[in-house]
C-alpha cells in the first residue's frame, strides 16, 4: 500500500511563542520552525508499516511557503520515499488543506493517510476529520495503536476516561496521538540520502482548490500571567486558605 503523510511546518515546540504587538497573530520572524510533533509520529508510524512489509511507498506532503521543503526533507531523512510540496504563501485553513489533500489522494491513490491529530500552532484539530469526510472514507482519530489486518485497520483511540478499539475499512484516514510511538532521529547517512529523494512541487490552483481565508482573526492575546503560589504552614492553614482566600470549599 501507499501511505500519504501530511507534514506541517510550525513554530518549534521549544520556542516561547510571542504575540505580535498589534495582536494580529504571533511573531514568526527569526523563529525556529520544525515539523509538527504529531506529524513526526505519523511519519514514524508509516515507516514502521513499511518496515513490517505492509507499505511500499511513503509520500510526505506539505502545504505552505517554500521553506516547507525543509520539513519534507526531514520526513525523507526519517524514511519517507518522496515528497510533494504544495506551494502557498500566506495563511491557509484546515478546510483548504483538507481539499488539497483530497485532490492529492485522488491522484496518488493511497490506502492510508496518516495525519497528525492537531497542528500545535493553531490547535485546530480539524484537517484529518474534514479530509475523511471529503473523501467519504472511514476515520480513526487520536490513535495510540494501529494494526493493519487485511482490508481493515484496527485502531485504539484515546477517548475520555479510557481506550476504545475500533475497526475501520481501508482506505482510511488515521489521526495520530502522542502515545502511538516515539519518532526516530534521522541518521547522518539518511540525511545525505534524503537530499537525492524527489520532491514534486504543485499549487492549490494546479489542484483546483481555492485557498482563500474564510475566518477572520479578531485578536490574538497572551494568556493571563499565573500568580505565584504560597507555602502553607499546616493543614489548618491550608483549609483556612481554601475556605477564606480561594473560597473553593
Ligand atoms: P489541524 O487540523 O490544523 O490541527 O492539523 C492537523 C494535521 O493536519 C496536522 O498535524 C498535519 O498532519 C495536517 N496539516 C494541517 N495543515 C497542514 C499543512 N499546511 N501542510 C501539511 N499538513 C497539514
Amino acid at each position: 500500500m501507499k501511505i500519504l503523510v501530511p507534514v506541517k511546518r510550525v513554530i518549534d515546540y521549544n520556542v516561547k511563542v510571542r504575540v505580535k504587538a498589534d495582536q494580529t497573530g504571533v511573531e514568526l520572524a527569526n523563529v525556529k520552525m520544525s515539523m509538527n510533533p504529531f506529524d513526526e509520529i505519523s511519519v514514524e508510524q508509516a515507516i514502521r508499516l513499511k518496515e513490517a512489509g505492509i507499505c511500499e511507498e511513503i509520500i510526505a506532503v506539505s502545504v505552505g511557503v517554500q521553506q516547507c521543503q525543509e520539513t519534507i526533507r526531514t520526513a525523507l531523512a526519517m524514511g519517507a520515499d518522496r515528497g510533494i510540496h504544495v506551494l502557498h504563501d500566506g495563511d491557509i485553513e484546515p478546510l483548504a488543506v483538507a481539499k488539497i489533500l483530497k485532490e492529492l489522494a485522488n491522484k496518488e491513490g493511497p490506502t492510508l493517510i496518516i495525519v497528525g491529530k492537531q497542528a500545535i500552532d493553531d490547535d485546530s484539530n480539524q484537517t484529518g476529520q474534514m479530509l475523511a469526510a471529503l473523501l467519504g472514507w472511514g476515520q480513526a482519530t487520536f490513535v495510540s495503536d494501529i494494526q493493519v489486518e487485511g482490508e481493515q485497520v484496527k485502531a485504539t483511540r484515546e477517548v475520555d476516561g479510557g481506550l476504545e478499539t475500533i475497526s475501520v475499512k481501508l482506505p482510511a484516514v488515521i489521526t495520530t496521538d502522542l502515545r502511538l510511538n516515539e519518532p526516530r532521529y534521522a541518521s547522518l547517512p539518511n540525511i545525505m540520502k534524503a537530499k537525492k529523494k524527489p520532491i514534486d512541487q504543485t499549487s492549490p490552483a494546479d489542484l483546483g482548490v481555492d485557498p482563500s481565508i474564510r475566518l477572520e482573526i479578531l485578536k490574538v492575546a497572551e494568556p493571563p500571567q499565573r500568580e505565584s503560589g504560597v507555602k502553607v504552614e499546616d493543614v489548618a492553614d491550608l483549609v483556612d486558605k481554601l475556605r477564606n482566600t480561594a473560597k473553593v470549599i
